[in-house]
């Protein structure tokens, strides 16, 4: 490039210095310079009118023949044209291929701007959002998609937990909405059909309420009996009192675990309702700690509740007592003789707390993300023989989740852990 630019230059020269040498015998080298210059002036004009023309052409790809300077920028021009052409093919086949695979996609695919207008939509939007091609791009996703609940999502944008809500066209169909932020304020709308995935959910939950409710009278009437023989356990043989007192415990320790079957499959299935009676926390708090009181003295452990003056939230009072004694009952189980818990409930700027430390065996992280799990135990040994039922955390993660709260899990092994609820600060009852 560098070269052929060097020898224009050096031709320039040469054409002048021999006008000049010409002109001189004449007594005019600048008129033969002027000249010269003159037609040099006039075959660039020509080659930029031949570059203006290819360049307006459309449909002419080759670039014309040129010499010198020209001929080169001609040939990187085309160069150039090459490898934009090239990219294009490049880009028309990746679009193509991605519109091939998003129209394959069975979730349903919607492109939103900021404000919440449709830009585009797959094929699947069609048949699960109801949208059509044509119609409704450009139109706002709240004026097609009317669910007050879908307008909330959209409105809290990232991070929002997805939403389970009916489909437009078909009630029996259930939609998994979910909004995912990209690019500059874009959104991406995502439905999914999880109708299936509901009916088996309701099936579990069906079959679990069903057979607690079925094993809750035979349990009952065993464990009468049971109590009923026991009443005269001096009258049997040793081994069968010993019998009948395991038979006990293991029969109140089935209608522990019926009961809170029961509470969590109600908890789930009365999910959307939220609980709005007055609930006095910390008169609630001080029925606890009656109850428990005596757990804690046997084991000869300080057990100490901080909680002020009243204070009170808006919600269910039987499900909070249930969260609530369900995280003191642990702490105490779960705490060695001697050792020390605290039990606080105050309020600040971010809302209301509920807080049990304690100075127990602590929790090892890996197991702290699976605690609220059914069923989960760090130690099934243990939790057994101090009558856990391993559904405690399942219910109080529920009865959280209903009062919009956040449950927080903190604690080092040996040294102890920490509970607490955030509760919003919405909930408080403010005091008149
Ligand atoms: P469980 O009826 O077994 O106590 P939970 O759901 O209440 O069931 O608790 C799940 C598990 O979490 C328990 O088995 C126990 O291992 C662990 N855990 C709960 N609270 C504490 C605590 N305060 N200290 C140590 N471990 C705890």
């Amino acid at each position: 490039m560098f070269n052929s630019w060097s020898a224009e230059l050096r031709r320039l020269f040469l054409l002048l210095t021999v006008a000049v040498l010409l002109g001189l015998p004449f007594d005019h080298p600048w008129f033969m310079a002027i000249m010269v210059l003159a037609g040099y002036l006039s075959w660039h004009l020509y080659n930029l009118y031949r570059l203006y023309a290819w360049l307006n052409d459309g449909h002419r790809f080759h670039p014309p023949e040129a010499s010198g300077i020209w001929g080169d920028v001609f040939h990187l021009l085309y160069r150039l044209q090459l490898r934009n052409r090239k990219r294009k093919r490049r880009l028309t086949g990746l679009i193509k291929r991605f519109q091939e695979a998003t129209a394959a996609m069975p979730d349903a695919t919607v492109i939103l701007d900021a404000d919440g207008t449709i830009e585009w939509f797959n094929s699947a939007a069609q048949q699960l959002l109801g949208l059509q091609p044509g119609k409704d791009v450009g139109q706002r996703i709240v004026n097609l998609l009317r669910h007050p609940q879908f307008t909330r999502l959209l409105s809290k944008g990232a991070n929002s937990e997805p939403l389970r809500i009916p489909a437009p066209d078909d009630d029996c169909v259930t939609l998994n909405l979910r909004i995912v932020p990209y690019g500059r304020e874009q959104r991406l709308l995502i439905a999914r059909d999880v109708s299936q995935q509901q009916r088996l959910e309701q099936m579990r939950r069906d079959f679990v309420a069903n057979v607690s409710h079925e094993l809750r009278t035979p349990l009952t009437v065993m464990s009468g009996f049971l109590e009923t023989l026991l009443e005269d356990e001096q009258e049997y043989a040793p081994h069968l009192a010993r019998s009948l007192g395991l038979m006990q415990q293991q029969a109140s320790r089935m209608q522990h675990i019926v009961e809170d079957l029961l509470l969590l499959s109600r908890l789930e299935t009365e999910r959307s309702v939220p609980p709005h009676e007055v609930v006095p926390v910390t008169t609630v708090l001080g029925v606890i700690e009656k109850g428990i009181m005596p757990l804690a003295e046997q084991k000869q452990q300080s057990l100490s509740f901080d909680c002020g003056k009243e204070l009170s939230i808006y919600g269910a009072e039987k499900e909070l007592y249930s969260a609530f004694s369900n995280l003191i009952a642990n702490a105490v189980r779960y705490t060695p003789e001697g050792g020390t818990i605290q039990v606080r409930w105050y309020r600040d700027a971010g809302g209301a707390h509920f807080e049990v430390q304690d100075s127990g065996m602590g929790i090892a992280p890996e197991h702290i993300p699976r605690l609220t799990e059914r069923f989960y135990r760090v130690d099934v040994g243990r939790s057994k023989a101090s009558g856990g039922t391993g559904l405690g955390l399942a219910i109080v993660k529920h009865v959280v989740n209903r009062h919009n709260g956040a449950l927080r899990i903190s604690s080092t092994l040996r040294k102890g852990s920490t509970f607490s609820i955030d509760f919003p600060g919405s909930l408080i009852v403010s005091e008149e």
